[in-house]
């Protein structure tokens, strides 16, 4: 499975005035054996802005966005160095990831950063991201890392996204006010009720309250990955919630990946076409393949890399919508050449392919 495990800022410090290191350990060590057993770990961390203020002893008062800028910048160096020096007592690579708003809203970039998360996989490295709070003023910020790591989940078409924070999940009623208040296990529709147990739609609870994770929630089971929300104190959560337990409060996907991914292609407005050859037509129709350069015969319209477009076969039928590796310059210029001229030809290569088998939806 391909894991995005959450940890918010008071489930590293355990509710002191400094990140847990014996915490830490814990989340690595179950982070490694999951990956141990063949699972695709993505970890997303809070804690930069407080390791900040850990750091340089500053007070917690000061709230400015600025400030807490400033701290990032400090503490992001702080936090990874901890993570460095734990996954490294097992020999795992690490690799930090800064995303803001933008990186994810923008064709190019986002396409940019899914195929390096991916590619880090491949390699068996874990990535540990976090927003790039440093630049992130108010009006490019997620906010908040519950959306960001729904974010995540969704570049890299994770299975699964567990947030960990500091209660045992979503409750009929506050549990810190409500004696008679029962966890929630299960949450098939996100309604205005479930936002109400939340907190409320519109509530400022801000970061790591449990509107925000409902907001994830909304995300995540809308792009085909299952959400669970438990507690960081929770022996062994990861192990485990992943061995089948059940904990927390699970969030199932109402669509599969492939199913959200074929909508979001489909109701994209495609910025032109791509011809292909006979040969093309039957590999991408008949044997579920990618589009190679070397297939294309034609290319109409003016389109960026990632954006989507038509493949119309060789009596320009459309045969189906894909996102595009590469912008309509480039296919131009490397259109009936081989994948391993491409290098080549551009000067650069985003790869063999010009649209992946799973970018490509067949009409
Ligand atoms: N990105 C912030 C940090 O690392 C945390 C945001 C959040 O708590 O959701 O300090």
């Amino acid at each position: 499975m391909r894991i995005v495990v959450k940890v918010g800022t008071r489930t590293l410090t355990q509710g002191s005035d400094r990140l847990s290191r014996p915490r830490m350990i814990e989340i690595v060590r179950q982070v490694v054996l999951l990956h141990e057993h063949g699972h695709e770990m993505l970890l997303v961390s809070s804690g930069a802005i407080f390791a900040g203020r850990e750091r340089t002893g500053l007070s917690a008062r000061r709230k400015d966005i600025a400030f807490k800028q400033t701290m990032a910048a400090v503490g992001q160096v702080r936090l990874m160095g901890l993570y460095e020096q734990f996954f490294d007592l097992y020999d795992i690579p690490i690799a930090q990831a800064l995303l803001t708003r933008d990186d994810l809203a923008d064709r190019e970039r986002y396409l940019n950063a899914r195929n390096t998360l991916l590619s880090l996989l491949r390699l068996r490295a874990v990535s540990v991201i976090n927003e790039n709070d440093m630049v992130a003023v108010e009006e490019i910020r997620i906010g908040d890392n519950d959306n960001l790591s729904a974010l995540v989940a969704n570049l890299v078409d994770a299975d699964l996204l567990i947030i960990l924070t500091d209660q045992a999940g979503l409750f009929t009623a506050d549990p810190r006010l409500d004696p008679s208040a029962r966890l929630i296990p299960e949450v098939t529709v996100i309604d205005d009720h479930i936002y109400h147990l939340a907190g409320g739609r519109g509530s400022s609870l801000g970061t790591g309250g449990m509107v925000t994770k409902i907001q994830a929630a909304e995300l995540t089971t809308r792009s085909g990955t299952d959400l669970i929300i438990a507690a960081g104190s929770e022996p062994d959560v990861l192990l485990r919630l992943i061995a089948g337990e059940v904990l927390g409060t699970r969030f199932p996907a109402t669509v599969s990946h492939v199913e959200s991914r074929k909508r979001w292609i489909l109701a994209d407005p495609p910025g032109g076409d791509i011809c292909v050859d006979q040969g093309a037509a039957r590999a991408v129709l008949e044997h579920g393949k990618s589009l190679l350069p070397v297939g294309i015969t034609g290319v109409t319209g003016s389109f960026e890399r990632g954006q989507t477009v038509r493949l119309l076969d060789p009596d320009s039928r459309e045969m189906g919508r894909g996102v595009t590796n590469y912008n309509s310059t480039d296919l131009i210029a490397i259109q009936g050449h081989q994948s391993g001229e491409i290098s080549t030809i551009l000067g650069y290569e985003y790869g063999p392919t010009v649209i992946h088998r799973d970018d490509l939806v067949l009409v």
